[in-house]
């Protein structure tokens, strides 16, 4: 069957014919037949260089080998236990080796239970019921963070089945925008238990922290006993060898890491202060538990990414993501478009926006509809990014330079088709 197909047959049994939405388009999405290194193929024939890598994950590109082999390892000698194993230490200590906030870890299984679970934490830890997010940033499915929120719900209705009662105790505020969190603080501080953030906003297309932003919130945080949460699920490992917090130089109190920890398999955590987490279960009184928690397949697998990322690595990716955007730029100016290329490190995006993108709203006034037939000019042009304008594209190791020229050949094209 071809992805029509196959769309038309798996609607009928899946809401919408996909499992998470964010891979919903029109007319209907093309179905994997399978991935390896920089490349995704479709079952109608068609090969892309992927630049959404399963929304981040994919750091060593699609079906590493040492990874794979790691996997197939540990399948043999079962795949979950129900009792800890050596290995989940090892991952521990790079985790903490590598984090400067990470004293200990818990390891969960993705990014919504990672921060469903530290906002608890920093609730048990501080006694405080109140949560700051910012607009537009995502952190994952759970009814605490559902609000004003990025990635696939930036363009949907603010979701049905969340009680008031949940939402009531969580406040949002613009990022990048000093008074409006200071007078926040000032009105609720006492009842604030942590400001949870994407450090870098990757989930309303690529957002940095304005220059000392971190720093001022480091700063209010401490000076009022909220505890700072680093939403790293992005960033962690992707940014630098500590995430974010060691590209910026800020250190949270505790840190959420998903999508790279588990080299593409299931898996997410947290991380922070010893005397925070030793706040949670069996230790503490914050309960926190998963039957999958710890699991040695992704386990295995998330030791066999973080073996191979190290300082060389981030210097080599981070170099190809200087040279895609300097292109990018170089396109954008020469075909003389008044819209916004952005990103760092292996992130990247353009904003069809003729203004600087600094928060929700800002993002919100770009041609969302417009950057959609560039996604689809892309399609034609062999080059897969996530199909909205609210999301990052990523490069991985195995995007080698041939690979970014082509991305770029079919970037130029496709903007001048949409333009
Ligand atoms: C993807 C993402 C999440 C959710 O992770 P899942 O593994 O999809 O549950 C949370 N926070 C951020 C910043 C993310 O990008």
């Amino acid at each position: 069957m071809n992805s029509e197909e196959l769309f038309n047959e798996s609607k009928n049994y899946m809401p919408g014919g996909v499992s998470s939405p964010v891979r919903s388009y029109k007319p209907y999405p093309f179905f994997v037949k399978e991935a390896k290194g920089s490349r995704i193929y479709d079952v109608d024939g068609n090969s892309y260089i992927d630049h959404c890598i399963a929304y981040g994950p994919m750091i060593l590109g699609h079906s590493d080998e040492k990874v794979s082999k790691s996997v197939f390892d540990a399948i043999k000698k079962g795949t979950t236990y129900g009792a800890p194993s050596e290995n989940e230490i090892t991952l521990a200590k790079e985790v903490v080796n590598r984090i400067p906030c990470a004293e200990m870890v818990r390891f969960v299984n993705s990014g919504t239970e990672a921060t469903m679970s530290a906002i608890r934490l920093a609730r048990g830890y501080t006694g405080k019921n109140k949560i700051i997010k910012f607009e537009g940033a995502y952190h994952g499915a759970h009814d605490y963070c559902l609000v004003k929120s990025g990635s696939g719900a930036a363009t949907l209705p603010d979701s049905l089945g969340i009680p008031e009662d949940t939402t009531k105790n969580t406040l949002s505020v613009p990022f990048n925008d000093e008074e409006a969190i200071s007078n926040l603080i000032l009105k609720e501080g006492e009842d604030i238990a942590c400001i949870i953030m994407e450090v870098v906003m990757g989930n309303i297309g690529c957002i940095e922290p304005k220059k000392g932003y971190l720093e001022f919130l480091r700063k209010i945080t401490e000076e009022n006993n909220i505890v700072l949460i680093f939403d790293e699920v992005i960033t962690g490992f992707r940014l630098a060898k500590g995430g974010a917090q060691e590209y910026y130089d800020v250190t949270p109190d505790i840190v959420t890491l998903g999508k790279i920890i588990g080299g593409g398999y299931p898996m997410g955590a947290f991380a922070g202060k010893k005397e925070i987490m030793e706040m949670i279960a069996p230790n503490g009184p914050v309960y926190q538990a998963g039957t999958f928690n710890g699991n040695p397949i992704s386990v295995n697998a998330g030791i066999a990414t973080l073996n191979q990322l190290n300082e060389n690595f981030y210097n080599n990716l981070n170099e190809k993501g200087q040279y895609l955007r300097k292109n990018i730029k170089d396109i954008v100016e020469d075909l003389n478009l008044d819209i916004m290329p952005v990103g760092l490190g292996s992130m990247f995006q353009i904003y069809f926006n003729p203004k600087d993108v600094l928060n929700y709203e800002d993002a919100k006034n770009s041609d969302s509809g417009r950057f959609f037939e560039y996604f689809k000019e892309l399609l034609k042009n062999g080059v897969f990014i996530p199909p909205s304008q609210f999301e990052c594209n990523f490069i991985s190791s195995k995007h080698s330079k041939e690979d970014l020229d082509l991305s770029l050949e079919a970037i130029e094209k496709s903007l001048k088709a949409v333009f």
